[in-house]
């Protein structure tokens, strides 16, 4: 017994009746996210705060607020971003009307994990819904309350015929994976994003990979220890380092090293207190598997900040260790966690080459005063994204792409993006059915009696 089959069929039937097209249904399912945000904003913080122990200014920021502003950001361009785009012709076809028409793919899976597990489901849907498809998303079942309330209070404000959401774990996602969809989005670990892809070439499906990895951040000698400590600790802590795109370690000397240990533990005490546990700002490790994994990580290197745990709370401190070795866990995992490892360069050609030597990363840091040496790093690496100076400020600019390449993952989303994404661009000539006599120059036989004809 399938037990995808009847909503999978329930889809497939409503996209074929060509419904969820039109600018108004696209638009009426894009309103009816926005209210669901509006209306449950207390009961998803809650969850939030079950699942991740985030807090209120994390859960509006990273989820709530950012997954508004792009329904926001869809409902405003929809028409736009609908519109037939006209291109230049050839000489060939001078007289014909050529335009990419985009439209739907039709029955679209989203698969999310659990680390945002609000924006990470909504903020792909808005893209697909948006492009006209039908959706089937499936949450993470480690993040269980938002879970719960994806499953049971979102399809209330979407149209059921042409959205659903589906529970389960590996096993599950294995079964779903078998059936064929017109387009996949994940987000998830390079692990199972293999898996989803292999599953996905058995149907030809089209994939977008939102993967992980280790996020490389360079800090020069050139800048001011406490200004880079600020902010790599925000964003390096932020959902206990539970975020794909957080600063995964340092590369620098060690004379700035000496200089950022004081200004990141000014950074940790003043952000957390001097008893970061009980801190209403840090989360928590989301399950015991990951909690157990990270605290094996502690035993990396030396701890210098840090590294106390304490499993009845799935709580680890905001930890930096120094002295780590290449070869260690440490660094050559995805840390996913608070855990800041610093390694040791002599120069800003190592760092690079350091850089260069492993996956391409999702993003990629660089701190100087010195636009030369930002610019160096730009130039000389590959990443999905870059900021210079901060953290992962330039995922929060939605003209901006977001995804990543080689290993971090392929295909990117994000306002117009995420559109053009969950869209065929389909390429389209419109010819009259006359002139034939200038045509018919083409044919054979090609002979120079034909071609003057
Ligand atoms: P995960 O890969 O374990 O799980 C992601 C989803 O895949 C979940 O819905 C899960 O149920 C499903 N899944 C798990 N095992 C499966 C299997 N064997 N077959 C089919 N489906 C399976 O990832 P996670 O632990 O939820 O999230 C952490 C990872 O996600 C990290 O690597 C992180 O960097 C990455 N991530 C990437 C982004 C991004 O935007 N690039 C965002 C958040 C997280």
């Amino acid at each position: 017994m399938d037990p995808f089959a009847d909503t999978l069929q329930r889809l497939r039937e409503a996209f074929s009746s060509g419904r969820t097209r039109p600018a108004e249904f696209r638009a009426a399912q894009l309103k009816g996210l926005s209210r669901f945000l509006q209306e449950n904003k207390q009961l998803l913080q809650e969850a939030l705060a079950q699942d991740l122990h985030k807090s209120a200014f994390e859960s509006e920021v990273s989820e709530i607020s950012i997954s508004q502003n792009e329904i926001n950001s869809a409902l405003r361009n929809l028409r736009a971003w609908m519109k037939d785009e006209k291109v230049p012709k050839n000489l060939a076809t001078q007289l014909d009307s050529a335009f990419i028409r985009k439209e739907p793919f039709g029955l679209v899976l989203i698969i999310a994990p659990w680390n945002y597990p609000l924006n990470l489901s909504l903020e792909p849907l808005v893209g697909a819904l948006a492009a006209g498809n039908c959706v089937l998303l499936k949450p993470s079942e480690i993040s269980k309350s938002t879970e719960k309330v994806l499953a049971e209070v979102l399809p209330r404000y979407l149209d059921q015929s042409c959205f659903a959401v589906v529970l389960g774990g590996p096993q599950e996602t294995g079964q779903l994976l078998e059936h064929k969809f017109d387009y996949i989005f994940f987000t998830g670990s390079p692990r199972v994003g293999k898996i989803v892809m292999a599953a996905a070439a058995k149907h030809l499906t089209p994939v977008t990979l939102e993967l992980g990895g280790k996020n490389p951040c360079y800090v020069d000698d050139n800048c001011d220890p406490q200004t880079v400590a600020n902010r790599v600790a925000f964003f390096r802590y932020f959902n206990s380092g539970q975020t794909c795109v957080a600063p995964d370690y340092i590369l620098c000397s060690p004379e700035m090293q000496a200089r950022l240990l004081p200004a990141l533990q000014s950074a940790i005490t003043r952000f957390y207190g001097e008893d970061p546990q009980s801190s209403p700002d840090l989360g928590r490790i989301i399950s015991e598997k990951n909690f157990q994994r990270l605290r094996g990580l502690l035993s990396c290197g030396r701890v210098a900040i840090g590294g106390q745990s304490d499993e009845s709370d799935r709580y680890i401190a905001p930890t930096v260790l120094v002295d780590v070795q290449e070869t260690e866990p440490v660094m050559r995992e995805e840390i996913f966690g608070p855990i800041l490892p610093i390694m040791n360069v002599g120069s800003l050609d190592e760092a690079i080459d350091f850089i260069n030597r492993r996956e391409k990363p999702l993003a990629l840091y660089t701190f100087s005063n010195s636009n030369q040496v930002v610019k160096r790093v730009l130039a000389q690496t590959s990443s999905g994204g870059f900021c210079g100076n901060d953290g992962f400020m330039h995922m929060t600019v939605a003209s901006l792409p977001f995804g990543g390449v080689g290993a971090s993952g392929m295909g990117s989303y994000h306002g117009k993006f995420s559109f053009d994404t969950f869209s065929h661009h389909r390429a389209c000539l419109l010819r009259r059915p006359g002139l034939e006599k200038v045509y018919a120059l083409r044919y054979p036989p090609h002979t120079p009696r034909n071609l003057s004809v």
